[in-house]
């Protein structure tokens, strides 16, 4: 079997495992990305477990609030022009001299006003009034097009407050769709069976 590891970890005596656990899936982290994951899986129908080793309460959540992205309702409902997606994943090449990954970019670009609209989805009507979209209307000082690279406006800027309310909220339904969640957990080592990962030793 090939060895994947940097540094091969040192070995954990599995005679001191406590507790073992079977679920469909393992989330290491509840950031954005693991938060998102557990609620959308949790949701689905899969057993969901996610080890964070921050404090429940005190998170820090990572970010200002700015979610990048095209073609939400939200962005509709606020005046910003709807982008065809062909032209982004263009732009996003051009800029990228080819090298991303076009058929995850071009995802992206398809899914991700969709997903704005669902992480914003738990918020109440008067906290989703204060996200505003930047740089909108477009000001005539800010060139849409700049030697041939375009500037995409209306981002919204929600704030690191109303950011971290939405990612508590999705933990929130995760758990009420049966995600179990163990804050102050640290993730120590990864199994793995050949070259798949299919657990998480905890502490
Ligand atoms: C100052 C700052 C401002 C930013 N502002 C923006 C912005 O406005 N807009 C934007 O789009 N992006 C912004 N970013 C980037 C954005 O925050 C990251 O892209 C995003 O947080 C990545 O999410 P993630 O879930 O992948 O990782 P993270 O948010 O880093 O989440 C990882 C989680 O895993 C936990 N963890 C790590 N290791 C373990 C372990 N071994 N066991 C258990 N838990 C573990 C951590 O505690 C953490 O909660 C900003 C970043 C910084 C630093």
């Amino acid at each position: 079997m090939e060895n994947l590891w940097k540094e091969q970890p040192k070995e954990i005596n599995m005679k001191t495992i406590e507790h073992k656990e079977c679920v469909d899936l393992v989330i290491i982290g509840s950031g954005h990305a693991g938060t998102c994951a557990a609620r959308e899986a949790a949701q689905l129908g899969a057993s969901v477990i996610v080890i964070e080793q921050q404090n429940e309460e005190k998170q820090f959540i990572l970010g200002m609030g700015e979610i990048g992205h095209i073609n939400s309702k939200w962005q509709e409902s606020h005046g910003v022009p709807k982008v065809d997606i062909d032209e982004f994943v263009e732009d996003w090449q051009k800029r990228t001299g080819n090298r991303s990954n076009y058929r995850l970019i071009r995802k992206y670009a398809k899914n991700c006003g969709e997903t704005f609209d669902w992480f914003i989805e738990p918020l109440t009507e008067e906290e989703k009034n204060q996200i505003h979209p930047m740089f909108t209307p477009q000001s005539p000082n800010f060139p849409i097009t700049l030697n041939g690279f375009h500037a995409y406006s209306g981002t919204p800027n929600m704030g690191p407050t109303l950011q971290n309310k939405a990612v508590k909220a999705s933990q929130r339904i995760a758990k009420e769709h049966g995600a179990r969640f163990f804050f102050e957990t640290k993730a120590c080592q990864l199994i793995k069976e050949e070259n798949r990962v299919s657990g998480v030793i905890d502490k």
